[in-house]
């Protein structure tokens, strides 16, 4: 196999106690992978965790390598599962190597002893929240259906005392996804915190029942609905362009951001054109396409037969990537922001095409009503990079705006880019036969004083790719 079938770098989310889990959240997608392993204990065993880790380095051809924990929920599997899990990164390491060890957790069990655990390791922790306490509580419960908020916010203020970094990830469903500002606004101004990732919950329905595998054309009525998702997203990202560009990282946005800029990659499998390098580990050693397809037609292997170079490089593994591309039909071929989408995941793309043609995907009139709703202020902040400046600037560009075009062209040299974030230069634009064209495409008008801009944002998006 040649080197140019693998990639330098391998994401794989181990899990490492399978699907177990100590909640039973309403739509997790991962509970009923239970029933591949009938009988099962859930652990990972020292055998195959060495297999794990040692393979991964030797998959890798950089220096950094990273290890993503995940679940079910991976601290079922005891501190002392990842205290070994560090011996063995040292053992194997090459000279020069270095780890990022990720752990995805509903944060219910944590304690002062895990949090010393992950600041002196470095490990970056997801907390899963889904919005203020009745939001979350809606479908975030315990086995015996209890509330879970009190012992995640726990969690996460352990975390924070004990200055582990850690960013959240909400779950938007049909009840939280119509309180998108709710959402967002304790997320930052209570939970302070400064990394969000949203994903949309969708449960596909085969004979009215939640499907095993990745089957059916209906949803549960939990699932987000299309619209909504949309709505939700562009209301988030109303306020978020207007106070927080800089400050608050959400990552559908620094994804958007590269898109926009043409970077190749948006750092999001879901807005990439191909997909397949983020795999999963099962418990037992199996290794499948991707943590949204563990299911037996995807399962590539065990890497206690064989190594998992040979299997992420496998025809089958690069067929499954190039299919988000090959699979996608014609109305996202012709569509005016497939550039940012990309007909998302493959996994929900299970509606029919206007044309009768299968495979568009199920969310695509909230990601139409979004990406275009985000265009300008997109380009506005593509043009504030390009050109060497922070994307925080984008706030300011907005205000004066706001404030009347007049403001807003008035320092504006005739070569320099419109500030309206058409690419064209000034005198082309706004500047040639006057500024009154920009009445018809404002954004929306919010207003607040903002605060300086940092540099962090373009830090962020031109970050490497995982
Ligand atoms: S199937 Fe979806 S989640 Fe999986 S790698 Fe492809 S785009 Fe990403
Ligand atoms: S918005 Fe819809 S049509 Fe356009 S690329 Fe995305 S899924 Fe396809």
């Amino acid at each position: 196999m040649t080197n140019e079938a693998i990639p330098p770098r391998i994401h794989v989310l181990a899990k490492p106690a399978g699907a177990a889990c100590n909640l039973n959240c309403a739509y997790c997608y991962f509970l009923n992978k239970e029933r591949l392993y009938p009988g099962s204990r859930f652990r990972m065993s020292d055998e195959v965790l060495k297999n794990y880790i040692s393979q991964l380095i030797e998959s890798h051809r950089t220096d950094k390598v990273a290890v993503a924990w995940q679940g079910g929920e991976p601290t079922l599997m005891g501190i002392d599962f990842y205290r070994r899990a560090i011996e063995l990164q040292e053992k194997y390491r090459r000279p020069g190597m270095t780890f990022e060890n990720t752990m995805q957790t509903n944060g219910t069990r944590l304690n002062a002893e895990w949090c010393e655990f992950f600041r002196e390791n470095n490990f970056l922790i997801g907390i899963s929240i889904d919005g203020p306490r009745e939001l979350h509580d809606a479908h975030r419960v315990d086995k015996r259906g209890q509330p879970t908020f009190d012992r995640v916010m726990r969690g996460l203020r352990l975390l924070q005392k004990h200055g582990v970094e850690y960013n959240v990830l909400v779950t938007v469903n049909r009840i939280n996804a119509d309180h998108p500002r709710e959402v967002y606004r304790f997320l930052r101004d209570e939970v302070e915190t400064s990394w969000i990732q949203f994903i949309p919950a969708i449960e596909r329905l085969k004979d009215g029942a939640v499907s095993l595998n990745q089957e059916g054309t209906t949803v549960s009525e939990r699932t987000v609905e299309p619209e909504q998702w949309g709505n939700f997203l562009m209301a988030i990202f109303d306020e978020w362009v207007r106070h927080d560009v800089g400050k608050v990282f959400v990552q559908t946005f620094e994804a958007a951001v590269r898109n926009w800029l043409g970077l190749g990659s948006s750092g999001m499998c879901v807005f990439d054109p191909t997909c397949g390098h983020g795999l999963a580990l099962e418990h037992n050693g199996d290794l499948y396409a991707c943590d949204h397809f563990v299911e037996p037609k995807y399962l590539l292997g065990n890497i206690r037969q064989r190594h998992m170079t040979d299997l992420v490089g496998s025809e089958q593994q690069r067929q499954f990537g190039r299919d988000k591309l090959d699979t996608l039909p014609r109305t996202c071929c012709e569509c005016e922001v497939r550039f940012a989408c990309h007909g998302e995941c493959p996994k929900n793309r299970f509606l029919t095409t206007a044309d009768g043609e299968p495979g568009l995907n199920y969310l695509c009139a909230g990601y139409k009503s979004f990406f275009h709703h985000i265009d300008r202020p997109l380009k506005i902040m593509a043009q504030l990079l390009r050109r060497g400046s922070e994307a925080a600037q984008v706030m300011q560009v907005l205000d004066q705006l706001d404030a009347g075009p007049a403001a807003a062209f008035a320092k504006v040299g005739r070569n320099e880019p419109c500030p309206c974030g058409s690419g064209f230069k000034f005198k082309k634009c706004h500047g040639r036969d006057g500024i009154n064209r920009y009445k018809t495409a404002r954004v929306q008008p919010v207003r607040r004083s903002q605060t300086p801009a940092r540099a962090d944002a373009l830090e962020q998006i031109t970050s490497e790719n995982p």
